[in-house]
């Protein structure tokens, strides 16, 4: 049974749980060291079960080991499920609160005839995926190198004329022949205007000159993400574009220096917001600064100014400051940092353009 596993069997004992049913896709994923899909995993301190049904099976085989026994259910999960609960005499059974949908719950609930309790718990695998050990880093590492190709060869790719859905579809055709499995989210190209929306959804519009162009794409390599967000300029840059660039890119040093073991993730939000503040931006940068990335693009840390939890090494995050100024544009600069034991490493070291 691998390190993870035991870990998170020390979690059960401490927040006295017989068993645990891990039901979010990337948690089980992290659990069996797999790319897990339609799957549930019950751990408990006597085994683990992994079900799944016909179509996993032959591909859980070969990845399950020793970690879990394979469970095939062909008819309900849910009934296998509490079968197994009430063979291995479980009496409180820890779920994922955000990730168990109401009527399976209510069904689970059903189904355990009252023999064991459901009990509701949050973020016990995710905090231990916070910090990434060496084979993870690893994989996030290449990655982030075909991310940085991507948007090498997308600089080269880009001219006036383009809609922004034809660099899209660029961009998934480049990552795809380069190694990636697939886009860790939908990439976003907004160009002009369509800048100052964060999360804008690419379309028709046509790339022109003398207009920015923000692309934030990631990728999935062996289950692992990458988030990186650039902008590019065709033209002319005119003089309030490159002011608001030279902002956010001094914000995201500030942060950037500030990470070590031990900092308040809070202070690296305010660094960067404080900055954008006194340059005369604040209310025009409303996201967090940053967020952890691995299994999925968005987990634990969240690099905000609510956060209570101190910086640790082998921590990976984005650090992500922008300007948007909506009806002209908006400028959002995205690297990805691993947290050393003395400091930290910009993964995405790559030109700013
Ligand atoms: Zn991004
Ligand atoms: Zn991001």
């Amino acid at each position: 049974m691998n390190l993870r596993l035991i870990k998170i069997r020390a979690e059960l004992k401490k927040n006295k749980l017989d068993g645990l049913l891990v039901s979010l896709p990337a948690n089980i994923s992290y659990l069996t060291e797999s790319i897990s899909r339609d799957a549930y995993l019950l751990i408990c301190a006597e085994k683990n079960i992994y079900f799944t049904d016909s179509r996993y099976t032959e591909e859980a085989k070969g990845f399950l080991k020793d970690n879990a026994c394979l469970e095939q259910s062909n008819g309900s999960v849910f009934k296998a499920i509490a079968k197994a609960c009430r063979k291995l005499g479980l009496k409180n059974v820890g779920f994922e609160e955000r990730y168990l949908a109401f009527a399976e719950f209510a069904r689970l609930h059903q189904l355990s005839k009252n023999e064991f309790s459901l009990v509701p718990t949050h973020g016990l695998v995710e905090q231990l995926r916070e910090i990434k050990d060496a084979s993870e880093i690893a994989k996030i590492r290449k990655a982030v190198q075909i991310t940085q190709a991507t948007v090498e060869h997308i600089s080269k790719f880009l001219h006036p004329g383009l809609k922004e859905v034809e660099v899209v579809g660029e961009i998934e055709r480049f990552i795809r022949l380069t190694g990636a499995r697939a886009c860790a989210f939908d990439v976003i190209v907004a160009s002009g205007p369509n800048s100052s929306k964060p999360h804008h959804l690419s379309g028709e519009r046509l790339i022109c000159d003398n207009q920015p162009v923000l692309i934030d794409l990631g990728v999935e390599y062996q289950g692992y993400k990458s988030d990186l967000t650039r902008v590019f300029f065709l033209g002319k840059i005119n003089v309030l574009l490159r002011k608001v660039y030279n902002i956010v890119l001094k914000a995201q040093e500030k942060a950037i220096k500030l990470i070590r073991p031990n900092v308040e993730i809070a202070e690296i939000d305010k660094a960067a917001r404080d900055y954008i503040a006194k340059c005369g931006y604040a209310g025009k940068f409303e996201h967090n600064l940053g967020h952890g990335f691995g299994l999925e693009v968005h987990e634990s840390p969240h690099i905000s100014a609510k956060e209570g939890s101190l910086v640790e090494a082998g921590m990976i995050f984005t650090i992500e400051p922008g300007i948007y100024l909506p009806g002209k544009f908006g400028v959002r600069i995205e690297d990805m940092i691993l947290v050393t034991n003395k400091g930290c490493e910009v993964l995405s070291g790559a030109v700013h353009k």
